[in-house]
């Protein structure tokens, strides 16, 4: 509980409409997109401008108090649960798209703009921001820098932290700095910038960001290829890219998931399939149409059973409704899920995918495959019961195994969800202690007081 006259303090800040203290919003703002970790704030304030965000920082942390930032609250690694009470820092009332600049292919936004709002705003000037989670319509410029977010089209434009020039960032200490700048080329200095991207909101809170945007495609193309084998569509991700097409987007889904999306939203996916593959080709038109041509020969090549191609947009679109619906479907039929988020290099997705099936045999479990195959960052799903004990104890078990697995394979434990609450164990097992000496010093040294989202990446 903090002292009424703190409370006062904060609504002196930002005015009292945009401070709350009732319980059915401590409850609201209890959790995040895992659902499974849950812990109440003391308050929850939305600051409207950086100054007020400076200052609600400077009384924080004169009082100790923890500050977890928050955007659309959609992350999947417990980042926005204030876990150790006291303000969660709401950044969706600082929503402003402030300018788009044709000229030189950039904008400037604050943290809370949400990514669906600002696509609609750069197609109007023929533009995109190319990383695409798929949380779109929730997810905030805030939480995507402080996850360096990805999607399905980083298989040609990589991640958030590419796309990103400049931010400003309100340090713990309420200092107000600029990392970065608008500019392609920046060598001054060390890359702090690169820092606070991915930070998952455990050093400073961005106030604003420097995106670099590039012109829209002006032709797409979509394939679904179908396989009578999970392993055999992940081989398919190399043929493809080692004969020199550079699709947008690869991203697979296994019987399981189609079955479920089909029970959901009946669109024709081929529900006998053991797994599809979904690619999306952009460019200038003819290249867009020979490069789906070449997909269609080379995957058929490699043992694909049938290749679909999309007749115009809606029919493509059907396609990415049910690779979105992909987790709803899974987390719809589970009490628990653990959706992993493991990463390996692109040569190796088959032999994740056979580690998956053999996990779920030995271990008596449906794990489920779906994700990012383009870019070797599969989500495996286990389903599981947390008042089962028995089975939540095989699940966890299992999950321990899928993550040993990835980084057997030359991966990561975590692609793009980042550690949060979920990953710490595995950090600390798969970093070498000097790093993560490193790291822990960089954190004492911007926040001493460890009051920014404290229990986030570290314990
Ligand atoms: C259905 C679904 C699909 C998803 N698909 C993808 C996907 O394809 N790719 C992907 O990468 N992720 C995906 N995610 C995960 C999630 O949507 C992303 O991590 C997203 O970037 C989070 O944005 P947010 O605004 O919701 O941030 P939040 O969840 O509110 O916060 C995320 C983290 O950022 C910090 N933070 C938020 N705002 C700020 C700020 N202004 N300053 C400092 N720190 C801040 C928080 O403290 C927290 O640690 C998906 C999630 C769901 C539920």
């Amino acid at each position: 509980m903090l002292k009424e006259s703190l409370i006062s303090e904060f609504q002196k800040i930002v005015g009292k409409d945009n401070v709350l203290t009732a319980p059915e919003a401590m409850k609201a703002y209890s959790y995040d997109g895992t659902t499974s970790w849950i812990h109440e704030p003391d308050v929850v304030i939305f600051p409207t401008t950086t100054d007020e965000v400076s200052r609600i920082m400077k009384l924080a942390n004169a009082e100790k108090i923890p500050v977890t930032p928050r955007g659309g609250g959609t992350n999947v690694s417990g980042g926005s649960v204030p876990w150790h009470g006291g303000i969660v820092l709401a950044m969706t009332r600082m929503n402003k798209i402030i300018k788009v600049d044709k000229e030189n292919l950039t904008a400037t936004v604050e943290p809370g703009v949400v990514l669906q709002d600002l696509t609609l705003r750069l197609m109007k000037d023929g533009l995109f921001f190319p990383p695409d989670p798929q949380s779109f319509l929730g997810a905030t410029m805030g939480g995507i820098i402080s996850e360096n977010a990805g999607g399905p089209a980083c298989v040609k434009y990589g991640v958030t932290k590419q796309y990103i020039l400049g931010i400003e960032v309100v340090l713990p200490t309420g200092e107000v700095v600029h990392l970065g700048g608008r500019t392609l080329k920046n060598v001054v200095g060390y890359d702090l910038l690169h820092i606070f991207i991915s930070a998952e909101g455990t050093l400073g809170v961005i106030t604003g960001a420097e995106l670099k945007l590039n012109p829209l495609p002006l032709a797409k193309k979509t394939l679904c290829v179908v396989y009578d084998d999970v392993a055999v569509a992940g081989e398919s991700v190399y043929h493809v890219l080692e004969n020199g097409v550079i699709p947008d987007k690869i991203e697979l889904i296994d019987n399981w998931v189609i079955n479920r999306i089909e029970e959901m939203m009946p669109i024709g996916l081929p529900k006998d399939a053991d797994a599809c593959l979904l690619f999306e080709v952009d460019g200038i038109p003819e290249a867009v149409e020979k490069e789906a041509e070449k997909i269609a020969e080379i995957t058929k090549k490699y043992g694909a059973k049938e290749v679909r191609v999309a007749k115009d947009a809606d029919d493509a679109n059907k396609y990415w409704m049910a690779r979105r619906a992909g987790f709803a479907a899974v987390f719809g039929k589970a009490k628990t899920v653990f959706a992993e988020d493991v990463t390996v290099p692109r040569g190796n997705i088959p032999k994740l995918i056979n580690r998956c099936k053999e996990l779920a045999k030995k271990y008596n479990l449906e794990i489920v495959v779906l994700g990012h195959a383009g870019d070797g960052n599969l989500h495996p799903a286990i389903l599981t019961d947390i008042n089962n004990k028995e089975h939540y104890d095989r699940a966890l078990k299992a999950m321990d195994a899928i993550i040993e697995g990835a980084v057997e394979f030359g991966g990561v434990l975590s692609g793009e969800h980042g550690i949060g609450l979920e990953k710490q164990k595995f950090m600390k097992k798969v970093t070498e202690p000097a790093v993560i000496n490193m790291m822990k010093n960089i954190k004492a040294l911007i926040d001493p007081n460890n009051i920014m989202n404290p229990g986030k990446i570290w314990e």
